[in-house]
């Protein structure tokens, strides 16, 4: 990992406000503190086992950020551990962190993952889902749904890319007129190494960045 690479891109987002997740998954404890030592703090990992091993051995003033696909019965194990789960994409999971959190004694921050993909291997909320889950989280009292995050399809072809960080954003913009006790949306969750820089001119405020940083995953 270069620090000069990681501080020109700290400036660059930065300069745009757009805040930075470290994507760490696969990657040795080592590599995280790399970037620890040189003062960041926001770190992604998208497996539940993954994330409690290394949280245990690294500071505790990392911010963990949930990024995978969590399964309902993980939910527990991460909920003291993480600062924001970005994948919720069922009232089902939603109704398991509010559950969690409660026991906890937390107030869960979550973003809503939204399927702007063409792939259909993807995951996310379609547009009516998204309505559904909000208008359900009402009476939610230990979640707070503070943004939308999504992916968009594995292409070259950057008008489709483009196309789909726009969807999200009218989405986002369009959630963001509504606000509930517990539904204030603040964070756009779009981008990562390849699309970053689209993601962020199509509106997107957090960008998570993994093999960018740390190099390219072998699995
Ligand atoms: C792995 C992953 C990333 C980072 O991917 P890179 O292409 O390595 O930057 C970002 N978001 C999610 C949800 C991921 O699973």
């Amino acid at each position: 990992m270069s620090s000069i690479f990681y501080n020109s891109l700290k400036n660059e987002l930065e300069q745009k406000k757009v805040s930075l997740i470290a994507v760490s998954k696969t990657k040795p404890v080592e590599n995280i503190l790399e970037l620890y030592n040189l003062g960041h703090r926001d770190f992604g990992e998208n497996y539940v086992q993954e994330l409690v091993e290394k949280a245990a051995q690294l500071p505790k003033d990392i911010r963990w950020h949930f990024i995978g696909h969590l399964q309902t019965n993980k939910v527990k194990l991460i909920i003291p551990l993480v600062q924001l789960i970005h994948g919720v994409d069922s009232l089902k999971l939603l109704k398991e962190i509010n559950k969690e959190a409660a026991k906890a004694g937390k107030v869960m921050d979550c973003l809503l993952q939204v399927h702007i993909a063409q792939e259909e291997t993807k995951f996310g909320l379609d547009e009516v889902e998204l309505n559904q889950i909000i208008n359900e989280a009402a009476s939610f009292t230990n979640v707070r749904i503070c943004g939308l995050m999504g992916m968009a399809s594995f292409s070259d072809d950057t008008s489709l890319v483009r196309a789909e960080f726009a969807s999200l954003n009218k989405q986002f913009q369009r959630l963001k007129e509504l606000q509930t006790s517990n539904l204030k949306l603040e964070t756009l969750s779009m981008g990562m190494s390849g699309d970053y820089k689209i993601a962020i001119e199509e509106g997107s405020n957090m960008v998570r960045i993994g093999s960018l940083l740390f190099g390219s995953r072998i699995k």
